[in-house]
């Protein structure tokens, strides 16, 4: 399976915030773009032109790169977004953030995208008692996630509860019992990603 292996700090500078990317990491002052808030490559410290595609085009990789989604994938979920009735860069997002990798950040049960996608790669979690390791699996509400039992991944799984401060209220989750609920679907204002929707739609409505 196709995944992003791209040094993820670089990711962040060249999309001039932090992205949040590597979990505890990112909260220290060994934030790469903490010590160096420039794009990277020679010339990150020359002037950058801005135009409007360049615009777009930025939100678009920041939100595929907060994601951990590639491109062709990013570009399926926008087709199947813009199907669905309802606002187009909104129902985006909502695809999104419903993954099961991004799902379980959410909850605190991982530390980081990447963290959660090798878990459920690894079969850690089942959803109504069946693995599901799929990391792009679309929870619905109703859906109840736990942590497989016997799992070896309980201590990693506990020191990612640790950093997180609040669950969002679409959730539920027990750190107690590394159990979750998705109790609805996430409405556009709890959706936490630091990106302009409506410039990714225009740049794919070219
Ligand atoms: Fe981004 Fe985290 Fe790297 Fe900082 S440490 S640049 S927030 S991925």
């Amino acid at each position: 399976m196709a995944r992003d292996t791209s040094p993820q700090c670089k990711q962040c500078r060249r999309e001039g915030q932090k992205l949040f990317l590597k979990g505890e990491r990112c909260l220290t002052d060994k934030c790469g773009f903490e010590r160096r808030a420039y794009p990277p490559g020679d010339h990150g410290r020359g002037r950058q032109k801005q135009s409007e595609y360049r615009v777009q085009l930025r939100e678009k990789q920041k939100a595929r790169r907060y994601y951990g989604v590639l491109e062709g994938q990013f570009r399926r979920y926008y087709d199947k977004a813009s199907r669905q009735p309802g606002i187009t860069g909104e129902n985006l997002l909502s695809l999104l953030e419903r993954r099961f990798d991004n799902v379980l950040v959410r909850l605190g049960f991982a530390a980081s995208r990447r963290q959660a996608r090798q878990l459920v790669r690894h079969g850690h979690w089942t959803i109504n008692g069946r693995r599901v390791d799929i990391p792009s699996f679309q929870v619905r509400e109703g859906d109840v996630i736990a942590l497989k039992a016997e799992s070896p991944a309980v201590p990693l799984i506990r020191d990612a509860t640790e950093l997180t401060a609040q669950v969002p209220a679409w959730l539920q989750a027990d750190h107690d019992s590394l159990t979750a609920k998705v109790l609805r679907r996430p409405e556009r204002r709890e959706i936490m990603t630091p990106v302009q929707e409506q410039l990714i739609v225009e740049l794919y409505s070219k």
